[in-house]
């Protein structure tokens, strides 16, 4: 069912609702929730930034699991969701005297650890956590817990003391001076009325298991809300895949080594080399071409052959060792690492995708690897499980796509699309139609081209504009003719590959400084990356938003294996819901950094002809109707400088 924004009736009860007045689309959005939790109904919800998405959804779902007796799940991927999770949670437990409401924010496992420098070890963190409790060397365990695996009477005095109030898992983390503040946290769970955490939380079983197998929360209770729900599809992919690369070899060979264990050292060895020369046998099977598909026995069979045994026999050897690797380096868990891989790659399961990397550089490099390329398959069973779900996104259309690629009900979703509440005078929305990214056009002309429209939006925005390209390659061609410009007031901030936090932090802290002062930056950036979604840029941090380009996904082996699958699975719509959907979806997500409140003003360029060709325009915000097209730079500017005169 599709609600019509203009015909429904609206009738709403936001007795939760913390603040005084309803934000436009939020009586729609409560209405379409209510609808939603009344009839046990999964909810779609494509709601432009500024609607106040939050606020309505948690009033509308605590109301009501407040009084069926449910757990509410705000699952969000980022921090400042958390944040602003907690605050509306508090605003409504102190307006609606909620004396009993209780909240627990969680967090990864890792990140609430008291162990000092536990919280670093990675993909070893849940070992050493085991460890140090089975051994008893974890005292911040043993003040939670007693030897029955109960509270112990301390432990329950500050439990009981948390459930007065509602803290962020940091607070927690700080009060915790004497407990585990995970397992704190984790027996919290069962008197919460709601839960802030991530998506793996719910959709990693094995993580679901852990964190409240304990409580005995059963899923036909729990109401979802999934917060920037366009990311689901893509973060269950990533709970589910695995790979290993031929470095994580080389550093098991010399963990066998250091441990004195010649006889797996040797058949490490051996299998480096086997895997090897079968990657270069494919690559030049296969055209030069750096992937290739494998099925799954391949690799259990080279690991058999090379090892003389079975692959189960194998597996223990390689974890004993890994016993020992452990012992004697706390740091180190390669070679469990390894076994897990076995069992993980040995599991049969539709929707995956088995292949290979080879990639001849300096050195050799290559990769096994067992893609997850229907999330759908694991999504399933969690959407058919729980009471119901509101998932909800600024770029949540096509709904048919979530709906089919997360295995929804489709007979049992209900979809809403809300228009921007912010005015359309606050904004102008460009289309150059001169010129194409496409690659059968890409060339030192239209890099050049391109330069020049980034720097007449530059001299005509009182303010930084932001630029996002499809590639890093395709950036740095453009930036070529901006950097070597003779006369170059402004600052350059460049968005590098594989940046730190602490580098995207400091971009971030330049950017936002520089906007206070003329002449101002340029942030040039790559979509998809780390400044086009995730990032808020409030107020005047930028003025311009410029989105080179069609961002589609490279083409990989795995892309095509989507589109392939999606083709076959969903009436040959694999093209659309696995490149061209996604590709539009980044688009928008990118040019939503603009504008962010209702004082907000800013321009929307999109440097591609192709976006006013109707198979990508319809897929852009039906209010972008009003798109102004030029053909040239001289245009834009005279544009711009209009638009920021008034
Ligand atoms: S039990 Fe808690 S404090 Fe101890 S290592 Fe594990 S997470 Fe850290």
């Amino acid at each position: 069912m599709d609600y019509c924004e203009e015909e429904m009736y609206i009738k709403t009860d936001p007795y939760f609702f913390p603040f005084d007045e309803l934000r436009y689309g939020q009586k729609k959005f409560i209405f379409a929730i209510n609808d939603a939790l009344e009839n046990k109904k999964d909810l779609l919800v494509h709601a432009p930034t500024g609607i106040g998405k939050t606020a309505a959804s948690i009033a509308s779902c605590l109301k009501f699991a407040i009084e069926k007796d449910k757990k509410l799940f705000f699952l969000t991927t980022r921090n400042t969701h958390h944040r602003i999770a907690i605050e509306t949670l508090c605003l409504i437990k102190k307006k609606k005297q909620l004396n009993n409401l209780v909240v627990l924010d969680l967090v990864g496992k890792k990140h609430l650890c008291k162990q000092t420098g536990l919280g670093l070890f990675g993909d070893n963190f849940n070992y050493h956590c085991s460890l140090l409790k089975k051994t008893k060397q974890c005292l911040f365990y043993k003040n939670t817990y007693n030897n029955m695996h109960e509270l112990t009477q301390d432990a329950k005095i500050f439990t009981n003391k948390l459930l007065e109030n509602i803290y962020s898992s940091q607070e927690v983390k700080e009060m915790c001076n004497a407990f585990c503040p995970y397992e704190i946290q984790t027996s919290v769970a069962k008197y919460a009325n709601v839960i802030i955490a991530d998506y793996f939380h719910l959709f990693d079983k094995d993580v679901f298991d852990s964190c409240f197998g304990k409580s005995g929360i059963k899923k036909q209770d729990i109401i979802l809300i999934a917060d920037e729900a366009h990311n689901l599809n893509s973060r269950i992919k990533s709970i589910y895949s695995i790979k290993f690369s031929s470095k994580f070899l080389k550093n098991i060979i010399e963990i066998c080594l250091k441990l004195k264990d010649n006889y797996l050292a040797n058949i490490f060895e051996k299998l480096y080399f086997a895997l090897l020369t079968e990657a270069d046998l494919m690559q030049k099977a296969n055209r030069n071409t750096c992937e290739f598909k494998i099925n799954k026995g391949f690799l259990i069979n080279i690991i058999e052959n090379t090892a003389g045994c079975d692959i189960c026999e194998f597996k223990i050897l390689v974890e004993k060792l890994g016993q020992l690797e452990m012992q004697k380096n706390e740091n180190s868990q390669y070679l469990i690492n390894f076994a897990e891989f076995i069992d993980k790659w040995k599991i049969d399961a539709d929707g995956f995708l088995y292949y290979a990397v080879l990639e001849k550089n300096k050195e050799m490099f290559f990769e096994y690897k067992k893609e997850c390329i229907d999330p759908g398959l694991f999504a399933k069973d969690i959407f058919s499980k729980i009471y119901c779900s509101i998932l909800m996104s600024a770029t949540l259309t096509p709904f048919d796509m979530h709906i089919s690629t997360l295995g929804m009900n489709k007979d049992n979703c209900a979809c809403l699309k809300l228009k921007s509440p912010f005015p359309k005078k606050n904004r102008t929305i460009i289309i150059a139609n001169n010129i194409t990214t496409k690659y059968a056009e890409r060339n030192n002309k239209l890099y050049q081209t391109i330069a020049d429209y980034i720097m007449s939006i530059k001299k005509s925005t009182n303010g930084n504009i932001a630029v996002f390209f499809p590639s890093y390659e395709f950036m740095n061609n453009c930036l070529y003719y901006i950097e070597n410009l003779e006369e170059r007031n402004f600052c350059l901030l460049t968005e590098q590959q594989n940046m730190t936090k602490h580098q995207k932090e400091h971009i971030y802290n330049l950017f936002k400084k520089s906007s206070y002062i003329h002449p101002f930056s340029i942030l040039a950036a790559v979509v998809g990356a780390n400044f086009s979604e995730g990032v808020d840029f409030p107020g005047d941090i930028v003025k311009a938003v410029c989105v080179v380009g069609i961002p589609f996904e490279k083409k990989t082996i795995e892309t095509d294996a989507t589109i392939d699958y999606y083709n076959k699975k969903f009436n040959y719509n694999g093209w659309n819901y696995a490149y061209i959907f996604p590709a539009i979806n980044r688009t928008i997500q990118a040019a939503g950094r603009c504008i962010r409140s209702e004082k907000d003003i800013g321009a929307i360029i999109l440097l591609d002809n192709r976006y006013l060709m109707s198979k990508y325009r319809t897929l852009l915000p039906k209010d972008w109707d009003d798109a102004n097209i030029v053909s040239s730079n001289y245009k834009i500017e005279e544009h711009l400088k209009k638009f920021f005169r008034r």
